[in-house]
């Protein structure tokens, strides 16, 4: 017989953290749009589960000064409805996990807390060099995104830790997001690919998704772009990339990722290529 599951059901946040101290191993769900599916495949079977669907703090989110905090709890189709004109990166990738009522459900918390390299929710992040916000009872903490993510599906959360927020700039320039998988809907990225234009940096992120054990950040392809940029006076010209360097963009993202794919080079080509139209006949 299968052993019962005790469910832990905060109203606050302050309950959920102090639940969390009390039973380190109690294991949080969300939206449970991964957890249920591991539970169902008897890929997980925790003594205790903590419920955080209650907590109105995780459901939160606000602006400051360009900054945003979002809570661990707000949805893809929040994301988008609400913060598709701020963040139209992270928006675009929302579109694309699952279906309508995983929108409904899941989190960019939860995409955080599996911290799978496949998750759609994580490069928009990689490129805007977003922070992770952890909590205990004992206090709390920011990292950036890139560290948070330890490897495939693992994150440096302490067991007495949980995700409160993410920490982002709005967009300040274009951004654009491109995924492939084996099918046109609910479907798992094979690659995918996030890029953001911050015009008053002059700098072009490019993120890679299901491309290793982690996203990687395309940096050699992020340098050649702004450099692009810089010495044809595009920045100031507004005019179109060449061809050839879009091409050459296209082969360092690909050479960015573990393993190499050519797929990979078509889309750093393809979302630049749309980046920079929108950005300069904005
Ligand atoms: C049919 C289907 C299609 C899907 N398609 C996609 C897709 O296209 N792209 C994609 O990226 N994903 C997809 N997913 C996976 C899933 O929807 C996402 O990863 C989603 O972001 C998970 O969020 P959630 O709130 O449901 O997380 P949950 O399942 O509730 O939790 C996921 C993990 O995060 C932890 N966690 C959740 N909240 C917290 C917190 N506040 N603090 C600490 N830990 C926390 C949980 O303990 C668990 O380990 C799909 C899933 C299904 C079932």
């Amino acid at each position: 017989m299968l052993e019962p599951v005790e469910i832990l059901a905060p109203d606050t946040w302050g309950e959920a953290l102090a639940m969390k101290a009390a039973q380190p191993d109690a294991v949080p769900i969300a939206g449970g749009t991964d957890l249920m599916v591991a539970l169902n495949f008897d890929r997980a079977r925790p003594a205790a589960m903590l419920d955080l669907t209650r907590v109105p703090e995780l459901r939160d989110w606000s602006a400051d000064d360009g900054r945003l905090r979002i809570g661990a709890g707000v949805t893809y189709t929040r994301l988008i409805d609400e913060l598709g004109d701020r963040l139209p990166g992270l928006a675009i990738a929302s579109r694309t996990v699952g279906s309508p009522q995983i929108r409904n459900r899941g989190t960019v918390g939860g995409n955080l807390g599996t911290a799978s390299p496949a998750g759609d929710g994580l490069p928009p992040l990689y490129v805007s060099d977003a922070e992770v916000e952890l909590a205990s009872t004992t206090g709390t903490r920011r990292m950036p995104v890139a560290e948070f993510v330890t490897g495939p599906k693992r994150n440096a959360a302490r067991d007495d830790e949980l995700i409160a927020a993410f920490h982002l700039p709005a967009a300040a320039g274009a951004q654009q997001f491109a995924k492939i998988g084996t099918r046109n809907a609910m479907v798992i990225a094979v690659c995918s690919l996030s890029l953001a234009i911050w015009p008053e940096r002059r700098a072009v992120c490019a993120c890679i998704g299901s491309a290793g054990p982690t996203p990687i950040r395309a940096t050699e392809a992020e340098a050649f772009a702004a450099g692009v940029l810089d010495e044809e006076g595009l920045w100031e010209g507004r005019r179109p990339m060449a061809d050839a360097a879009l091409e050459r963009f296209g082969a360092l993202v690909a050479a960015a990722a573990a393993p190499i794919d050519d797929v990979r080079g078509v889309l750093g080509r393809r979302a630049l290529s749309w980046a920079w139209e929108e950005q300069r006949c904005a």
